[in-house]
């Protein structure tokens, strides 16, 4: 025999494998089954070298398996909706479906060419009609249980397209068309209370000990970021101004209390006041920062709105600002403030200059005010009754002594916030409800879905292409019959990717997401591979889903993925892969091609 000719030999065994379908993966006795999954790609158009090594620790891993007698699931899929198709129909005037079965064909292709042991039979594209009506089913299930809602929403806003933009659209600070500065705007919006599921969110972390990298967890339980603390008032004349607090034990050095600019009480206290004209020029400054910009100034500013809250420890007067370093969408959307013993308040009170009080004294040595805060722990100075206390003892006991008058009460709260799934584009699955004059928002009734896209669309890169689609837009409601709009947003696309290891079980079902037999089956998937850069997103969304299904009767799992593998963990053992590409010029993002040619080059 002479050398190897992999376009030969491999190609032969291919066809071979397929035509005895040996990779088809069928239910057979539970113990015996095995889920090896990779995460599905986004059809770009090409495969690049970070995919190959994604797909062949998941195919040596999923054939070892076999080999060792497991009945094992493998299957291969396309996260197929998403912005980059729409920009593609922007730019080359070439429709978003096209563009997208022409990458998957493409790339099936190339992943056949590489011989990975998929069940091919198994394969979907998120952008399938017959897939993303079941995002939709999925939708009104949680919509019927209050777990989806709606309510406005700042976004990203191009004056000049009116369109909204993503994060990734927006390039310091100006819209990736036409260069127009972005402002924030408020908008109706759907969201998903992943909020509510914090907690088992959180519980559940503790299953995942030693089968998920630490990493992960660790960034999942950051995320989530429960703390425990105190919801204070503080009262202006009649008005509660309500802020959460995780250092209740020094309330009594509060000097200030900060509101954040979109908080609705701002303007009308400002109002009362007088300060209306200056807080007005103030928030309109604000607006056009973006909120991570916001939450990473450095140069903290703010406006006093001319009115004076009670501190409820002191009972005393102190002043309400609003400043652009308070976020409404963090705790009440107000704080108090506390410079002797938090930076930033101190670096706002030494600028504006506002009173630093101390009221926690170190333990060991003294504490120069004049150069920062103090944020450690110690004991109770001017602090009343509480005097001489330790600080952690009195975070519980000033709580309680404030609940006894009425002014505040223990509260968790969570870093996580609710999802909001609304995108005003058109690649996406459209969300699944009718607004009506009579009837306010109707669900589009389930025997309706799915709710189809539209083909005649314009994409102009002005406003949402759904928008402009009079076929798509007017409708008659499902209840009274009258003309009706149809909701014109789509749904993110991480979505889609919540639940499609699911539909994997039982992919050809035209009545269901899933069974609930194959769903136990197959489940929970017993390897995930995938990138460490879905830490949060999409294995936090993930695993959301499951617990929603869990509790609709869908899934008997709490968990959906039992052992992950992270390609940032693998790489360790896998230094002779990167070793490689850098021996032979190329990068990770280098497409097959170029590898091909350079093994030639090789030869
Ligand atoms: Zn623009
Ligand atoms: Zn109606």
């Amino acid at each position: 025999m002479k050398g190897y000719d992999p376009k030969k030999i491999e190609r032969k065994w291919q066809t071979e494998w397929e035509k005895r379908g040996v990779f088809k993966a069928k239910e057979k006795a539970k113990s015996s089954k095995r889920y090896v999954l990779e995460m599905f790609p986004y059809p770009s158009g090409k495969i690049h070298m970070g995919h190959v090594r994604n797909y062949t620790i998941g195919d040596a891993i999923a054939r070892f398996l076999r080999m060792k007698g497991y009945e094992v699931l493998h299957p291969m899929g396309w996260d197929a909706f998403g912005l980059p198709a729409e920009n593609a129909a922007i730019k080359q005037g070439i429709h978003p479906a096209r563009w997208t079965y022409r990458n998957i064909e493409q790339m099936r292709e190339q992943l056949r060419a590489l011989g990975f042991s998929y069940d091919w039979d198994r394969e979907l594209a998120t952008c399938d009609e017959e897939y993303y009506r079941w995002n939709q089913w999925i939708f009104l299930q949680m919509l019927r249980r209050g777990v989806a809602y709606r309510r406005s929403a700042l976004v990203n806003w191009c004056p000049h397209d009116e369109t909204v933009l993503a994060n990734e659209q927006v390039i310091e600070g100006k819209c990736w068309r036409c260069g127009t500065q972005v402002v924030q705007r408020e908008i109706p919006s759907w969201f998903l209370r992943i909020t509510d599921y914090a907690q088992r969110l959180l519980d559940d972390l503790e299953k995942l000990k030693g089968k998920w990298p630490e990493r992960v967890v660790a960034q999942q339980r950051n995320w989530i970021g429960r703390s425990q603390g105190a919801l204070l008032k503080f009262l202006v004349g009649e008005t509660p101004v309500e802020v959460f607090t995780t250092r209740p034990d020094t309330v009594f050095g509060a000097t200030f209390v900060v509101l954040a600019p979109e908080h609705p009480l701002t303007l009308r206290l400002a109002e009362e006041g007088g300060k209306e004209e200056e807080v007005k020029e103030f928030l309109e400054k604000v607006k056009r920062l973006s909120t991570r910009e916001r939450s990473t100034l450095r140069d903290k500013e703010g406006v006093f709105l001319g009115v004076y809250a009670v501190n409820p420890a002191t009972g005393r007067e102190i002043p309400v600002w609003t400043a652009n370093y308070v976020l409404y969408e963090y705790g009440t959307g107000a704080i108090m403030c506390v410079p002797a013993h938090d930076q930033r308040d101190w670096e706002f009170a030494k600028k504006y200059d506002l009173p630093v009080i101390p009221v926690v004294k170190p333990y060991q040595g003294a504490w120069d005010f004049e150069r920062g805060a103090y944020e450690g722990r110690g004991r109770l100075v001017n602090s009343g009754d509480f005097n001489g206390m330790d600080s952690e003892e009195a975070k519980e006991k000033i709580t309680l002594w404030l609940k006894d008058k009425g002014l505040g009460e223990p509260k968790t709260t969570y870093r996580l916030k609710d999802w909001n799934v609304s995108r005003q584009r058109y690649w996406g699955t459209p969300i699944p409800v009718v607004y009506c004059d009579r009837c306010g928002v109707v669900p589009v009734p389930e025997e309706s879905l799915p709710v189809k896209l539209p083909l005649g669309v314009e994409f102009s890169g002005r406003g949402n292409p759904l928008g402009s689609s009079e076929e798509f837009v007017n409708t008659t409601c499902p209840k009274c019959g009258a003309p009706a709009k149809r909701e014109t947003d789509t749904m993110d696309t991480f979505f889609d990717s919540s639940w499609y290891f699911l539909r994997y079980c039982d992919p050809k079902n035209e009545q269901e997401a899933f069974s609930k037999e194959s769903a136990h089956y197959w489940m929970p998937v017993d390897i995930y591979v995938g990138g460490i850069e879905h830490a949060v997103l999409h294995l936090l969304y993930s695993r959301f889903f499951q617990k929603f299904f869990k509790d609709i009767g869908l899934v008997e799992e709490d968990e959906p993925f039992e052992k992950l593998i992270t390609q940032g963990m693998v790489l360790k053992k896998w230094v002779s892969v990167g070793r490689l590409l850098e021996a032979l010029g190329l990068t990770e993002e280098s497409g097959v091609e170029e590898l091909k040619s350079k093994l030639s080059e090789l030869a």
